[in-house]
């Protein structure tokens, strides 16, 4: 199967805690006014490439650690579950952006699979109104960073708390970094 995707970056420190790889989906639906990542909006661009192609990119990096961003990768769920469920065989910590918020997402049976496979989800369209630069792993106020599986679990949204970097590697030493 293969997925429209519009880069793979490796070692970001900017997209949830610790260094992560980043695949950004190509196509968003949502065009944000502000959106900083333009380019990612068309389903025409970005390239097509075997999910397989990318899994493997993925996995010859020392990161266990990936973050789904865009363009929109709940547009794509059976391409990014498929990565999603594979990662997870190595034990990845699995990050998503989207702007759909979490509530759209789970009332939605075709993008449900995907959200089941993630471990934070930063859920929302990018709001220029709210936008701040002192926000960590978020662009405007009004999205939020949600323990996804703690909320599945509950019923309702659990917030991520994020931690400090020295707490994080303590308490996941070897796994993220
Ligand atoms: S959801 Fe993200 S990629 Fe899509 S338009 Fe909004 S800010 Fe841009």
């Amino acid at each position: 199967m293969k997925i429209r995707y519009s880069d793979l970056i490796f070692d970001s420190i900017v997209d949830g805690p610790s260094l992560r790889t980043v695949l950004f989906t190509q196509g968003c639906s949502h065009h944000c006014p502000g959106c900083h990542n333009m380019k990612t909006w068309s389903t025409e661009g970005g390239e097509l490439v075997e999910v397989d192609e990318l899994i493997e990119k993925i996995l010859a990096q020392r990161s266990r650690a990936l973050t789904f961003s865009g363009g929109e990768p709940f547009e794509q769920p059976t391409q990014c579950t498929l990565i999603a469920k594979e990662l997870k065989k190595h034990q990845f910590n699995l990050w998503a952006y989207s702007g759909y918020t979490y509530e759209q997402i789970l009332s939605d049976p075709s993008k449900l699979e995907l959200l089941q496979h993630i471990d934070v989800l930063v859920d929302g369209r990018f709001e220029l109104a709210k936008k701040s630069l002192t926000l960590q792993f978020k662009g405007s106020s009004n999205q939020r960073i949600i323990d996804v599986q703690k909320s599945l679990k509950h019923n309702e949204i659990v917030l991520y708390k994020l931690l400090e970097k020295t707490e994080f590697r303590r308490k996941r030493e070897g796994i993220y970094i």
